[in-house]
């Protein structure tokens, strides 16, 4: 006898064993989704610089 729960994100039956890591979600993505990831995702503009440290290559 298998415990399922639904996936909050997407609705999915998920099976609440060792075999669903990401549990209560259905896979990574969806936690992802749900910790608010996709806000990033929807609101990054293609050819935008990121800022970022220049590589150091003086070793
Ligand atoms: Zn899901």
């Amino acid at each position: 006898m298998t415990t399922r729960v639904s996936c909050p994100t997407c609705g999915e039956s998920v099976e609440w064993s060792e075999r669903s890591p990401f549990r209560p979600f259905c896979s990574e993505r969806c936690k992802l989704i749900d910790l608010g990831a996709w806000v990033d995702e929807q609101h990054r503009i293609p050819g935008e610089p990121v800022p970022q440290d220049p590589p150091d290559h003086d070793h």
